[in-house]
């Protein structure tokens, strides 16, 4: 792409509309904002629905227009779909504010991704700057948690009388400890304290960890935000980098963590050229280490302070949801008060519905789907919101007993199916034999071949100068021969196909095909989720860029599910709420809000854990732009970890929802509720009659 040294809207012959009419005043402060020359750093912080983003897109539009370089742009977001999203708003602008016909194509972002793929891509082009081997694959959090479970065993740390955290647990404290900064001491202290007495081995386990990863060539999720911000601290590489980017703009900055923040500190150290936009009532990451403080903390961090703008206008909902979010909101000890009010009248309040039981709560919701569809209102711009995956489990049941087709985000991850995992195994394997995980699992793939056999071909590939001389010399016990000689020449094919992708992703079919037939009586289903992976992998340039994308964000769906419906077709929305953030839909219905789901069990500890359960409630209503209903069965199944295994709980209201919050809401209820309560008046003894009482009155 050529620099756009011309100002785009000086080329245009006609004059046309301005595309930002329809923006309010300080949104059009945003979108101008520097263009007198000088550029000091910006914060928007406002509200749910506001227009933050949508006025994030005018900006890089608007700047576009001005004569600002696309490949200059570094615009960050939380997640590819959003990255995409922003991508097409601005887009969309450009279009229209160039005057371009239908077949024209405004001006691609090539640095639109989220910072963990940005994180990646740069890497991998100074790799060999910074010492790096630019063959480095990407373990994923499952190949990582496996890395650490091993050399947990390996240290005799699984067999020791007092238990040593799992391997999940380990990985949690590590990337707590990378992401925000803090010494191991003080993250145990303050987040682990049961793990406290564990520090000396945890410490030893993470330095082995360090070592294989080294010596594999992976960098796993956290290395890619800590080797960038590495690679920033040498001032050279920061002034280079800086100045690559001219521009770098950032969304829901609310939920970055500190290695984030000191990225971008690290590449615009005045702020000159720094954008971000953010709420922190919706901060939902704390969990995952981010600091709410990074956008508190924005406009001081830089000399001179940076312009804070605040929008006060909600354009999504109606009046009356937005009274109920607010209220949500308002009993959270918020730091920047915010007052949001909507034009979008309306009759219809929000629903607080109650139910007997999940069952019964999938077949309310598929009902109040279809019944929204014969309205006029299509399954896309519907969706069911929950906070954990397993929570739409029941409602999945019904909706495919019905027939309606419906894609899941944030859940089973196509990339947890075995066969999935396989080839791509396969894949990360030829790129990068040193790649242990990756190739144990391949290897015994093998008819023949075992974890012993295994091992001993990965030992000597660990040791040898010539890894992939290494891979091709091995010989393994002579029932395994000659299945091995086929992998081992579908290796050597596949390096040779070296550059031209999708070819190599092919030969890897070829071989994998018959091993799924012997290994799966369903080959045939997975057998189409191989399709699809095929699909997707044409769509990138390398095998590379393919694996990055999609270890870092893989696709939603699989085929084990209901399988992912053609695009043109009509599909219902499920999300956990964590994949929600930053989108809306017409119709938003918010699965089991009891306490035990919603705050999680898991997360009912600490105020400011709650506290962030608060804030997910309030990011799952804000998504609502017509219609809301919370759900609360009475009854839900929980899955234990413990040895007592799964059980039925009473369910009671969230504790969000207090009396104030309520009064927002109109009450329903099903027909057996309705019956219950009936019965539950005359019959004190019954345990549901106090938890219907709680919602009732
Ligand atoms: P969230 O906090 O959920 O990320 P947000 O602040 O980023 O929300 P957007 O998603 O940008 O909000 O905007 C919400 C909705 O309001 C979108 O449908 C957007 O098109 C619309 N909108 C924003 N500003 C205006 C405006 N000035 N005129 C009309 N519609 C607008
Ligand atoms: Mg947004």
């Amino acid at each position: 792409m050529t620099a756009l040294a011309t100002p785009l809207h000086t080329r245009t012959a006609a004059p046309r509309p301005d595309p930002f009419a329809s923006l309010n005043d300080e949104q059009r402060q945003a979108v101008f904002h520097g263009r007198d020359g000088t550029a000091p750093p910006l914060l928007i912080i406002a509200g749910a629905g506001s227009g933050k983003t949508l006025t994030l897109a005018a900006r890089v539009a608007r700047l576009v227009l001005d004569g600002a370089d696309p490949q200059r742009m570094l615009l960050l977001s939380f997640s590819r779909r959003a990255a995409q999203d922003l991508q097409r708003r601005v887009g969309r602008v450009l279009h229209q504010a160039l005057g371009f016909g239908a077949t024209q194509r405004a001006p691609e972002l090539p640095w639109a991704g989220t910072f963990h793929s940005v994180g990646a891509r740069l890497l991998r082009e100074y790799a060999e700057r910074i010492g790096l081997n630019p063959a480095f694959t990407i373990a994923d959090r499952g190949d990582s948690e496996d890395l650490l479970g091993l050399l947990r065993h390996e240290q005799g740390l699984s067999s020791t009388h007092k238990r040593f955290p799992m391997k999940g647990t380990c990985l949690a404290i590590y990337s707590r400890a990378v992401n925000s900064r803090e010494p191991l001491t003080e993250v145990l202290q303050q987040r682990f304290p049961w793990c406290r007495d564990w520090e000396a081995q945890l410490k030893a386990l993470f330095r082995a960890y360090l070592a294989e990863k080294q010596r594999q060539c992976v960098l796993d999720y956290d290395d890619l935000l800590l080797a960038w911000w590495q690679m920033l601290q040498d001032p050279g590489f920061a002034a280079e980098l800086g100045a690559r980017f001219s521009q770098v703009l950032v969304d829901e900055y609310q939920d970055t963590n500190r290695l984030q923040a000191g990225i971008l500190l690290a590449l615009k150290p005045d702020g000159q050229g720094l954008s971000v936009v953010g709420d922190d009532a919706q901060s939902i990451y704390a969990f995952r280490a981010a600091e709410v403080r990074n956008i508190l903390d924005f406009p001081k961090t830089f000399e001179p302070a940076a312009t804070v703008l605040a929008l006060q206008q909600n354009y999504r909902s109606t009046q009356p949801i937005l009274q109920a979010c607010n209220a949500v909101i308002a009993e959270a000890p918020e730091r920047f008060a915010k007052t949001l009010w909507s034009e979008r009248n309306s009759a219809e309040r929000p629903q607080l519905v109650s139910l007997q039981d999940d069952a019964e709560q999938g077949a309310w919701v598929a009902d109040e789907v279809l019944a929204q569809r014969e309205q006029g209102i299509a399954l896309k711009r519907q969706a069911v919101l929950f906070r954990t995956s397993h929570h739409s489990a029941a409602l999945e049941l019904e909706l495919m007993r019905r027939d309606i087709p419906y894609v899941k985000f944030g859940g089973l991850k196509f990339l947890e199916a075995a066969h999935v995992k396989d080839l791509l195994s396969l894949l990360r394997w030829s790129q990068n034999p040193r790649h242990r995980l990756a190739g144990f699992r391949v290897a015994q793939l093998v008819p023949g071949l075992g974890p012993a056999g295994a091992r001993k071909l990965l030992d000597g590939i660990a040791h040898a100068v010539d890894a992939v001389a290494a891979l091709q010399a091995f010989r393994p016990a002579p029932g395994a021969a000659a299945a091995w000689r086929e992998l081992r020449e579908c290796l050597a094919a596949m390096g040779q196909a070296g550059a031209a992708w999708p070819a190599a992703l092919d030969l890897a079919l070829r071989w994998y095909r018959p091993q799924l037939q012997r290994l799966h009586e369903d080959a045939a289903v997975r057998q189409a989720d191989l399709e699809q992976l095929q699909q997707l992998a044409g769509g990138y340039a390398s095998r590379e860029a393919f694996l990055a994308e999609l270890t870092l964000d893989p696709p939603e769906a699989t085929s084990d599910e209901a399988g992912p419906p053609h695009l043109d077709e009509d599909y219902l929305i499920l999300s956990t709420i964590h994949s929600a953030k930053g989108q809306e839909w017409s119709s938003v219905y918010v699965l089991n809000v009891v306490d035990g789901c919603m705050p999680a069990d898991m997360a009912a500890g600490s105020a400011e854990e709650i506290d962030e359960e608060r804030r997910l409630l309030y990011v799952a209503m804000t998504r609502a732009q017509h219609r809301l209903q919370l759900l609360v069965p009475q009854r839900f199944y929980v899955t234990q970890q413990s040895a007592r295994g799964d059980r039925h709980l009473w369910g009671g209201l969230s504790r969000f929802v207090t009396p104030a919050v309520a009064a927002h809401f109109d009450r329903r209820c099903s027909q057996r509720v309705a019956a219950l309560a009936t019965a539950a008046a005359s019959s004190p003894v019954l345990d549901i009659g106090a938890q219907l009482r709680s919602i009732w009155n």
